[in-house]
């Protein structure tokens, strides 16, 4: 399965990817998370990219597709039949169609456009909120999904910390930018008869319900 999550910052995609990815086991690829362990481990890229994320704006165009290109070459991702679970890409019109070449290429397109529906409001709260695992990237947030013991990741006991480019400022340049530039994908989608709207305004179980139902055909 060939699987795009659209949803604004905030909007819960890398919770739901992570549950995606462990029931139908497809490789999950968040360009956010290899963005960071490049930022974290100082390569080329993670140097260009840092400057974009922490002011909150989006990695040129440039940079992001060759390194999805890439990704989408390795082995997990042929092993699961050209599958996989996109999160955080594409976030422009002009990444949306270098994903349609590079399908087309690999003779696969997109199966499903999952497109998770929060208001705007609600966002400022969840990612101020957020809090990740610098171990196993888990994604916790500080009232609405608590770990057991607080500030520590229930599965590996590693100390979690705040994003940089979630302060408050930051965020709303990252929401402003969303309404600019990746919005449009939903009209982009539109008619493409894969596009799914699900209300990311439930509870987190819920959402994953809604998501089950659809990837199982049951809808
Ligand atoms: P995204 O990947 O779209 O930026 P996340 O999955 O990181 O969003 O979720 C943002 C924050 O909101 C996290 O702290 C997460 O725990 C919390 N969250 C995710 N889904 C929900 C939900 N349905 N209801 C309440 N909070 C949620
Ligand atoms: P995320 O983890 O998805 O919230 O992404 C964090 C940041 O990484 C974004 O604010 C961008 O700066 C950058 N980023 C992630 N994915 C993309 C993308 N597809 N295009 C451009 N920038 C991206
Ligand atoms: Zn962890």
């Amino acid at each position: 399965m060939r699987i795009v999550l659209l949803g604004p910052p905030g909007a819960g995609k890398g919770t739901q990817a992570s549950r995606i990815s462990d029931t139908y086991q497809i490789p999950h690829i968040s360009t956010g998370d290899i963005f960071r362990a490049n930022m974290k481990n100082e390569t080329p890229l993670g140097l260009k990219a840092k400057e974009y994320m922490n002011n909150g704006q989006l990695v040129p165009d440039s940079l992001v597709i060759d390194m999805v290109s890439d990704r989408l070459q390795q082995e997990d991702v042929k092993k699961a039949d050209y599958g996989y679970l996109l999160d955080g890409f594409p976030r422009t019109v002009a990444q949306a169609e270098s994903l349609d070449e590079i399908n087309k290429n690999n003779d696969g397109g997109l199966n499903f456009v999952i497109n998770l529906e929060v208001p705007f409001d609600i966002l400022i709260d969840r990612i101020s909120g957020r809090r990740i695992c610098p171990v196993c990237q888990a994604t916790y947030h500080i009232s609405n999904n608590k770990p057991k013991l607080d500030g520590i990741c229930d599965l590996d006991g590693a100390k979690l910390f705040q994003r940089e480019d979630d302060q408050e400022e930051t965020v709303k340049n990252r929401i402003k930018v969303y309404q600019d530039q990746t919005e449009p994908l939903i009209d982009y989608y539109k008619d493409s008869g894969i596009l799914v709207n699900i209300n990311g305004l439930q509870h987190m179980d819920d959402v994953f319900t809604d998501i089950k139902k659809i990837l199982d055909g049951a809808n």
